[in-house]
């Protein structure tokens, strides 16, 4: 596996990734998207674990395995956020 940023290919172990906030529930990092009609629920994945570059320090998160196959189930039916520039 290669990273994304520098093309490096020493990525450190895989580790959990949290928000570092211990107050309420920010336990990890959420993907989210627009919801796609005004009663449904935002289209949300967690992120629970990550692997970091050893030689820039960019951080890679991963969905966890359950999250994944969801996401891989829906994610032609979602809509991206508008980009402002992002790709
Ligand atoms: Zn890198």
């Amino acid at each position: 596996m290669r990273c994304g940023v520098c093309g490096s290919e020493r990525l450190g172990p895989l580790g959990e990734l949290t928000s570092g906030n211990r107050m309420g529930d920010q336990r990890f990092l959420r993907l989210r998207f627009p919801r796609r009609g005004a009663f449904k629920p935002r289209p949300e994945y967690d992120a629970v674990f990550a692997r970091a570059c050893r030689d820039c320090g960019a951080v890679i998160p991963f969905l966890a395995k359950e999250e994944l196959r969801r996401f891989d189930a829906e994610a032609d039916a979602l809509e991206g956020e508008r980009d402002d520039g992002f790709r």
